[in-house]
């Protein structure tokens, strides 16, 4: 769908389930993290958000899934728990303004 190439300066990460690159995103204040910047797989159709809807059912009984979460700073990756498609999207950081819109 997009031109290839198109945006390779090296700076944001990509999903190493999707291939997709990761949005930059803030945890909430009540969360267990610092309120430092980490970068998130938002996109919705990514294998490790996929599964974990039917991972979090059969272990746990509940309908919720995880994104992958990196963490650039430490250069670690994790689950970030969400609840829906669209949890935690508010608090995704806009820095990336697109003025060719
Ligand atoms: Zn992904």
């Amino acid at each position: 769908m997009r031109p290839e190439g198109e945006e390779m300066e090296g700076e944001v990460p990509t999903c190493p389930h999707c291939s997709e690159k990761l949005t930059a995103w803030i945890p909430p204040p009540d969360s267990a993290w610092k309120p430092e910047r980490f970068y998130v797989c938002f996109n919705d159709e990514c294998p490790y958000f996929v599964r974990g809807w039917q991972r979090m059912r059969e272990k746990f009984d509940v309908s919720a899934s995880y994104r992958l979460r990196f963490n650039p700073r430490t250069g670690t990756s994790g689950p970030l728990p969400v609840w829906s498609a669209t949890a935690l999207r508010e608090f995704i950081l806009e820095e990336d303004e697109q003025p060719d819109e």
